[in-house]
């Protein structure tokens, strides 16, 4: 619905998005500071952290969250012609961490934002996973956010025995659903919030969610996962097209990947290495922990992989659990090179103390 400029083009509209009193005027593809800036400050406004000496504080986003993940992914918009406005660009977010990152958190925010943030009748949003109680661990931290927000529980109805949020107001909800329960036809999401796709056996659940997708204006599937250990798996195949998303956007710009991996040929005992898969690592993961597993990995093989694969996030194979994997001296396939959706730095110091300030505050 553009005017005709002076040169005889259609000119789209300006964006029009308003925050703060403050209207986008950007027009066409464009970054949207202030859709951008609706999550955030959802997060940090609505949101709440809900576990250890965190609970209860603001979920402020982390910085590494905030511009590398959340601004770009609702930030990011495109004109659509169909619909006539400006829609997100990203349908499909995939983001790769090493476990303890916080994703379970970020998740639950995230269905919470498309929920009620979108301020879309009727959506439909969903929280997937391989069985009912892996869904549930996103499902439960959203919500715990839920019940300790005011605002949210005023308008929000959680009803956990079902394992369904209702928003009566625009009649929307979020619910879980699992791989392994049968029937996953017929659903039309808004949005998924798709949990640990390496426990996925297929790409069943996922093609259903994808596909019922397609009648909504904007919707949005985020998935996150950390490395699996099948190469043959769906969520192998989707890694490697994520690793070539990032190298080459424009091979599928509805697609948004972060994939942080400690490169395959690197010393997996040197602690310099491991933010590169752990990217709160100073922030609110302790390095304690890891410093104690790989202390047993290296005295024990059968651990290596497991080190390995949670908290160095390498697509490791069955066959090296038998046997240690020397970091330097035999050839390997070629592993990607280490890199974020959008920062390609990685901090490399800073390693020796553990935060003490909260993941949010300041
Ligand atoms: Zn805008």
């Amino acid at each position: 619905m553009g005017r005709a400029g002076a040169n005889g083009r259609t000119r789209l509209p300006e964006c029009g998005f308003t925050l703060d009193g403050k209207s986008c005027r950007k027009r066409g593809n464009h970054f949207c500071r202030q859709r951008a800036a609706h999550a955030v400050a959802f997060c940090a406004e609505l949101c709440v952290h809900t576990k250890d000496k965190w609970a209860r504080r603001p979920f402020v986003l982390s910085t590494w969250q905030r511009s590398d993940i959340i601004e770009p992914l609702f930030g990011e918009v495109t004109w659509d012609p169909e619909w006539e406005s400006y829609v997100r660009r990203y349908q499909i977010g995939w983001i790769e961490l090493a476990r303890k990152n916080g994703k379970s958190e970020l998740l639950a925010f995230i269905a919470l934002y498309l929920l009620v943030g979108d301020d879309v009748e009727g959506a439909e949003i969903y929280g997937c996973a391989m069985d009912r109680g892996q869904a549930a661990k996103v499902f439960d931290v959203a919500a715990r956010m839920v019940k300790l927000s005011p605002v949210l529980s005023a308008r929000l109805v959680v009803k956990d025995h079902i394992k369904r949020i209702i928003d009566e107001r625009t009649g929307s909800y979020y619910e879980v659903v699992a791989a392994d329960a049968a029937g996953n036809l017929g659903h039309n999401p808004h949005g998924v919030v798709f949990d640990e796709v390496l426990t996925q056996r297929d790409a069943r659940l996922w093609d259903a969610m994808r596909t019922g997708m397609g009648t909504r204006m904007q919707p949005l599937m985020v998935a996150a996962t950390t490395a699996g250990d099948d190469p043959a798996s769906f969520a192998r195949s989707e890694h490697n097209e994520c690793v070539r998303i990032m190298d080459d956007p424009d091979r599928a710009r509805h697609r948004f990947a972060y994939v942080r991996n400690v490169p395959e040929d690197a010393d997996p005992w040197d602690e310099r290495n491991w933010p590169k898969a752990n990217p709160a690592l100073g922030d609110f993961l302790s390095i304690r922990s890891l410093r104690q597993e790989a202390e047993e990995a290296k005295n024990d093989p059968s651990k290596e992989n497991a080190f390995r694969q949670y908290r160095l996030n390498q697509w490791v194979q069955q066959a090296h659990r038998w046997m240690p994997m020397p970091c330097t001296g035999i050839a390997r396939a070629r592993s990607p090179r280490p890199r974020t959706g959008c920062a390609p730095s990685w901090p490399a110091a800073g390693l020796t103390a553990v935060s003490t300030s909260p993941p949010s505050s300041t």
